[in-house]
């Protein structure tokens, strides 16, 4: 008796772990509808050539951008200064991708950054990689490995997304440095990133662009593992013009 109190506690402070911060309602049918005819209908930009420093200086600046807003953010949270600053890595890989790791580390590769035309797109991706860190979602996506081991589930490959891992081999941090977030994790990740930038200054159909992109690539099946991990296609761009219609009310 006392064993199976003791094994409910464990299990209920497990569960209560990993509850998800926010809860986003769902979508509507006419929603999907109309981010599928913008996926299909949207001619966008060739992806602009930039070189390992111009990257790098495109990112110091966005990072430089969106840090007034996204400390007012932290303020207004509690969230301490230390969690509000970020060391930004370029990765020579030619995969997009870009991924949160270790304490507040976020990763871009080469691939990521000749893949997208116009500064908000990076900008969109990066401010969504501060939202994990901010979320404090790998410390989740963490339990939720553990609880998924301790309930005897197979999660598939799932790498911790610590810093040694990233210095060890560069090629495998950006294959599997993304930690396997939740849904509502990534909704909240996407949904942050537009806060961000709408109160960085910029503008936000611009930065919609890389949704859209990623959507058509998903489609055309050039993949890398950035989609096995984060959520494409017509449900986040249908939530991303939902919040955009949101802000545009208030
Ligand atoms: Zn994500």
């Amino acid at each position: 008796m006392i064993r199976k109190v003791f094994l409910s506690f464990i299990l209920f402070f497990l569960i209560s772990c990993v509850a998800p911060g926010t809860k986003f309602e769902d979508l509507d049918q006419a929603q999907i509808d109309e981010a599928v005819a913008i996926i299909k209908n949207t001619e966008l930009a060739k992806p602009v050539e930039r070189s390992r420093k111009e990257s790098v200086i495109l990112v110091e600046d966005i990072i430089e951008k969106i840090t007034p807003a996204a400390n007012q953010w932290c303020k207004e949270n509690n969230i301490p200064q230390a969690r509000c600053s970020w060391k930004v890595n370029y990765l020579d890989d030619d995969m997009f991708n870009a991924f949160a790791s270790g304490r507040n580390t976020i990763t871009y590769t080469k691939g990521l950054m000749n893949g997208v035309a116009s500064e908000e797109e990076v900008a969109f991706v990066i401010a969504h990689e501060i939202a994990h860190h901010l979320g404090n979602h790998i410390a989740n996506a963490q339990r939720n490995i553990l609880l998924g081991s301790l309930a005897g589930r197979i999660l598939g490959t799932v790498v911790d997304g610590s810093d040694d891992l990233i210095s060890q081999t560069t090629d495998l941090g950006a294959r599997f440095g993304s930690l396997v977030f939740s849904r509502d994790q990534e909704k909240e990740a996407d949904f942050f990133s537009l806060l961000i930038l709408k109160d960085s200054g910029y503008d936000l159909l611009e930065a919609r662009n890389i949704v859209i992109r990623m959507a058509q690539k998903s489609e055309r099946e050039d993949r890398s593992t950035f989609f096995d991990t984060h959520p494409t296609g017509p449900e986040r761009l249908a939530s991303f013009n939902k919040t955009y219609k949101e802000f545009l009310k208030n």
